[in-house]
């Protein structure tokens, strides 16, 4: 028997309970991924790409299918284990940046391990260090808003990584910047995945990223198609 690939999806479903009686997002998404690969989704707004993204981030869970990564069924953890499931092999960057205004850019970089209690010293070296290759060493203690978008979403970057996570997922991760810098961070974000030989999964409007990633799939009328 072949081995589980590192990410493994099938035939995933989502539907919502509406007054009409159900909505579905998702009928069919299924997506099997090594370490060192990377996916672009693409799709017309309101497809379901969020949707599916959650899902494999493990934040929703689907209304069929089945999911696993890294050997482990997080679906079927119960909520604890999966908030440390999560915490450890999952990585998220949003299109808004998400980091917390009150804190500095070294503790959002952080704030991934205070999930698990306090950040250590190696913690902190690991963040440094992290921050220096993302071109931040000099912001160490900036706030998010005394910060550029490109360096907001760097520092979204850093912080992602932290924990050297199996899957790192990107929602829109260029939406909001420039095209020039645009490119700088899908160039950074290639290399730093391809130096953790994490998997990437990218949800994308711009057909520069789709480009740039290694697989590209479709999201058409809730079925996940290669293309
Ligand atoms: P995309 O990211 O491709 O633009 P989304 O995954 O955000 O699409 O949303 C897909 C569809 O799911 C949208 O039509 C949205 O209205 C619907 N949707 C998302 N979340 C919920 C929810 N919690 N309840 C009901 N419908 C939802
Ligand atoms: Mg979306």
């Amino acid at each position: 028997m072949a081995p589980m690939p590192t990410l493994h999806a099938a035939s995933l479903a989502k539907t919502y309970p509406v007054a009409e009686g159900e909505l579905t997002i998702l009928r069919d998404a299924s997506l099997s991924l090594e370490r060192g690969e990377s996916a672009a989704i693409v799709g017309p707004s309101g497809s379901g790409k969020s949707t599916l993204l959650s899902i494999l981030g493990t934040l929703e869970f689907p209304s069929a299918g089945d999911f696993q990564l890294s050997g482990r069924s997080p679906f079927q953890l119960s909520e604890p284990e999966l908030a440390a499931f999560r915490s450890r092999h999952i990585g998220f960057i949003f299109q808004d940046h998400h980091l917390l205004p009150q804190c500095s850019v070294l503790e959002n970089v952080l704030a991934p391990m205070l999930a698990d209690g306090a950040a250590g010293p190696a913690d902190v070296t690991r963040a440094e260090q992290l921050l220096q290759r993302v071109g931040l060493a000099q912001r160490l203690h900036h706030r998010p808003a005394q910060l550029s978008g490109g360096e907001r979403q760097r520092a979204a970057i850093a912080r992602a990584l932290l924990r050297q996570p199996t899957l790192l997922l990107a929602d829109e991760p260029t939406g909001n910047l420039d095209r020039t810098t645009a490119e700088a961070i899908i160039n950074l974000l290639l290399e730093l995945q391809q130096e953790q030989n994490a998997i990437l999964i990218a949800v994308t409007h711009s057909e520069t990223l789709a480009a740039r990633m290694g697989r590209r799939f479709i999201l058409d009328d809730g079925c996940l198609v290669a293309g």
